[in-house]
């Protein structure tokens, strides 16, 4: 099923969904399997199309993302309240975006260390990646290939 966004005027170019997500400090992963939706918060990283996250090699999210590959991921800012003293004409400024795709573990022990790279520069840009064999090991690393963004705000300015 195939949803367009109602509100167009309100449509975030994808170059720029791009951006927002790139410098997202949390994300959302949202999975689901055999009817039961699950979402959980993560760090990462995204880089050309792809988002990688690390995490252990067990758990909810791991088991749900083998059995249903297909996921997605949401970053959002919320950028305060407008309106009046009316209830009903209250509302939120924010920009959040949303991108679909694909997830699988990386095997390859160089692609791994390279999308981990990634995660400790974006966050601690100062510390000098070096990994142990067996933490590397313990760990998996996911990419979810993106295939389709979206990005929605509501700005002061419109
Ligand atoms: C800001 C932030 C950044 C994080 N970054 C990472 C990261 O980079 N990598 C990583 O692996 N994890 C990260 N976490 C933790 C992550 O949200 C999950 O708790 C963790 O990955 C375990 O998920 P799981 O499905 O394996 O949980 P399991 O241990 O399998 O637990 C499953 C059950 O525990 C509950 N549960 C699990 N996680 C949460 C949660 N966060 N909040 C409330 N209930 C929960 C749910 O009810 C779920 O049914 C981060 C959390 C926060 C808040």
């Amino acid at each position: 099923m195939t949803h367009e966004m109602r509100r167009k005027e309100k449509s975030i170019p994808p170059d720029e969904a791009e951006l927002i997500l790139a410098n997202a400090l949390v994300g959302r992963l949202g999975t689901s399997w055999n009817d039961e939706p699950y979402i959980v918060p993560l760090n990462f990283a995204y880089d050309r199309g792809k988002v990688y996250f690390h995490c252990a090699n067990r758990g909810k999210k791991i088991e749900f993302m083998l059995r249903n590959p297909a996921v997605c991921f949401e970053v959002d800012d919320f950028l305060g309240i407008k309106g009046s003293e009316k209830p009903c004409s209250l509302g939120a400024y924010y920009r959040s975006v949303i991108a679909f795709g694909n997830a699988n573990i990386i095997k390859e022990a160089e692609k791994k260390e390279e999308a981990l790279k990634k995660i400790v520069n974006k966050y601690a840009k100062s510390v000098k990646f070096s990994i142990d064999q067996d933490v590397l090991d313990r760990t998996e690393v996911v990419e979810i290939t993106v295939e389709k963004i979206t990005g929605k705000q509501s700005l002061k300015i419109q």
